[in-house]
């Protein structure tokens, strides 16, 4: 592979998969354009080197084929504004046919054409090397800056990859980061390591946690799941969030985590509320003496302030999933305690990196983004990585 800030794309085209998957509101107007606008570096570098932009990307679900409402053509404009008006963009009417040909042809240094949704194509999704193919004979430079589809094999995410020599594919300055960020905290992490697990399903995070007890020095464990963790261990947990199908599943955690010595920390204390609701009645209890008819929603104080104790004293940082319901105000607190624990771990030198939708949106919500080392766009995929699984669309281009 090469390496995207050192390639010079003059005259050639490069083929890029980005994730232009935004929301739109009924009129098709952008609702968050973070997506697009995280591709810029990669379309400009290119464009300033003197070569050509062939974007690819899906759009939503479409399930029969073409159709206006998933149409990739409602966000040219906006993509025409971002670009600025010295960088001319073109829209193809399809992804492999006559108009995605001719205009890729005739795509001129400094122009940028956006392909028809991909998702129109079934063969997308089914990973048909026909149809990576013909895909691949769009562009002289495959580069993938879709971090958020690493973890499919589709088309245009892996496969396509096979028809470019090693020097002609590449991870955009997106997904280099991305790629960058997930290898140092799994494999080149400084010690002590942590990971913050949160969030409401252990069985979402059973194998997250596994991979990571081969790897951390300290596991937090918040949110919702903990108190199958409690109940594992004959704790008193109320109306508690609890999947007892997996109880079995937390025990032996726990004694792997022992066997491999790595500390599991779970929430001392808890913030209890009689309903699920933001209006709830509130108190604190012991995490494993939970009233019946009460339910944790959040860490509790002595929680909170032992965590964020582990976090000062940790070099490299993982948080996934939040640790209560900090959508409520009444139950963002340790969530946003935890925020602001690993940002300032992180201006004293630590390496912390966000991912994962719940967390991503709590470090938003409380603003501080931009105060830790990296913060994932790709939750399924992220999850994917630190599960230990092999990505396709890392591979496709390590290989
Ligand atoms: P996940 O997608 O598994 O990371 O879970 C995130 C969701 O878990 C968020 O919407 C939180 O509101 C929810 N959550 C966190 N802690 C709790 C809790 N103690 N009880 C119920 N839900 C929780």
């Amino acid at each position: 592979m090469s390496k995207f800030s050192e390639y010079n794309f003059k005259d050639q085209k490069a083929l890029i998969r980005v994730d232009f998957n935004v929301p739109v509101n009924e009129k098709f107007e952008i609702t968050d354009d973070n997506r697009m606008k995280a591709s810029l570096p990669s379309i400009q570098k290119i464009v300033k080197d003197g070569g050509s932009v062939i974007l690819m990307s899906h759009f939503g679900r479409p399930k029969d084929g073409p159709s206006d409402k998933y149409s990739l053509k409602h966000l040219v404009d906006h993509l025409q504004q971002l670009a600025g008006s010295e960088t001319k963009v073109l829209f193809a009417t399809d992804s492999i046919g006559e108009d995605a040909i001719s205009k890729a042809k005739n795509l001129k240094p400094g122009e940028v054409l956006l392909l028809e949704n991909l998702r129109f194509y079934k063969e997308e999704e089914k990973g048909d090397e026909g149809f990576a193919e013909k895909l691949s004979k769009l562009g002289d430079v495959y580069v993938n800056d879709a971090f958020g589809t690493a973890h499919r094999a589709h088309a245009s995410t892996a496969i396509i990859a096979k028809f470019f020599p090693a020097d002609k594919k590449m991870f955009g300055l997106l997904m280099e980061k991305e790629v960058e960020s997930a290898e140092k905290v799994l494999h080149n992490n400084q010690k002590p390591f942590l990971a913050i697990i949160g969030g409401a399903k252990v069985s979402d995070k059973i194998l997250i946690i596994e991979n990571l007890l081969d790897r951390a020095t300290d596991i937090i464990i918040g949110g919702g799941m903990a108190y199958t963790f409690y109940k594992a261990e004959g704790g008193k947990i109320g109306n508690s969030l609890c999947e007892d199908d997996r109880l079995d599943t937390a025990r032996e955690l726990l004694e792997k985590a022992k066997e491999k010595n790595v500390c599991i920390h779970l929430p001392s204390d808890s913030i209890i509320a009689d309903k699920f609701d933001a209006n709830a009645d509130v108190s604190g209890a012991l995490s494993n003496t939970i009233p019946d008819g009460w339910m944790g929603l959040d860490i509790g104080r002595m929680a909170t302030e032992s965590f964020c104790k582990i976090i000062s004293n940790s070099k490299t940082i993982l948080w996934n999933g939040p640790m209560g319901v900090f959508e409520m105000e009444k139950f963002q607190h340790g969530t946003k305690a935890i925020a602001m624990a690993v940002a300032a771990a992180t201006k004293n030198g630590a390496f912390s990196l966000v991912g994962g939708g719940d967390s991503v949106a709590a470090v938003n919500k409380f603003h501080l983004a931009d105060k830790v080392s990296f913060v994932s766009t790709g939750g399924g995929a992220m999850l994917e990585y630190f599960e230990g699984k092999t990505l396709p669309g890392i591979a496709a281009i390590q290989s």
